[in-house]
């Protein structure tokens, strides 16, 4: 579904990002773990398209989008901040990005997929961390995006609901298809979470592989130790 190849970035005399590669099956959910620091948001904003890389290629379904604006790739994107706005109800908002004679359908039926159809007419500050986080969710599914990039989507939620909402968000995108990348510093989250896991560390992956590999058979010392620590 997405591939991206030997993807480098710098800012300043920082290297960010030092010749990334990495593939994300149809479906599958793929988690960044790495230190604060190693370039996960970054890799993640570029597949986006809000940042430009200086060498690298990112591709969707075969085609290569590293030159086309964020808004032409057909991704769903659900940030940390969930960047709702705070005037529109939870329906208005997740309509906002659709067009058409439909969208309050498509809205409402985007919504009712999260379970907050009760909750359509409220605005953010009426609603919880956790049903702010399915609307922003939504409102990103909404127009049936193949692909979705998640950064922390889940860190502003307290524990006890992170859970639920972690599991609740796994079984709608897998009842989709739809393949998720998603930045995480929470090891459990991407272990309960995620298909696949990607250790970052100063802008490299150490290494990507299903949470056992990766627990059980670390390709360096560094994946060990970082996988060993708790939170
Ligand atoms: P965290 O887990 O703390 O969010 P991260 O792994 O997501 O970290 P990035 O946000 O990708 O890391 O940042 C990697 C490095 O690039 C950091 O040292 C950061 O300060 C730097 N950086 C990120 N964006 C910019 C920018 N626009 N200008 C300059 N430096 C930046």
């Amino acid at each position: 579904a997405l591939r991206v190849e030997g993807l480098r970035k710098r800012y300043g005399g920082l290297e960010v990002l030092a010749g990334v590669d990495l593939s994300l099956k149809e479906g599958e959910i793929l988690a960044l773990l790495g230190p604060s620091g190693s370039g996960k948001t970054t890799l993640l904003r570029i597949v986006a398209g809000l940042e430009r890389p200086d060498a690298g290629r990112v591709y969707l379904f075969g085609q290569d989008v590293t030159h086309l604006p964020p808004e032409r790739r057909g991704l769903g994107v659900v940030f940390q901040d969930y960047a709702l706005f705070p005037h529109l109800t939870a329906w208005e908002n997740v309509a906002f990005g659709l067009k058409g004679p439909r969208r309050r359908e498509k809205a409402l039926a985007a919504l009712e997929r999260v379970g907050l159809t009760l909750f359509k007419d409220r605005r953010p500050h009426e609603l919880s961390g956790g049903q702010q986080q399915r609307v922003a969710l939504a409102r990103a599914l909404a127009p049936g995006p193949r692909v979705v990039l998640l950064d922390e989507p889940f860190s502003s939620l307290d524990a006890g609901l992170r859970a639920a909402t972690r599991e609740e968000v796994r079984t709608i995108l897998k009842g989709l298809g739809t393949a998720a990348l998603l930045v995480t510093h929470d090891q459990e989250e991407a272990l309960s979470f995620a298909d696949r896991i990607g250790v970052l560390r100063g802008g490299r992956l150490e290494q990507v592989g299903t949470p056992e590999e990766v627990y059980l058979r670390p390709r360096t010392p560094f994946v060990a130790q970082f996988l060993g620590q708790t939170n």
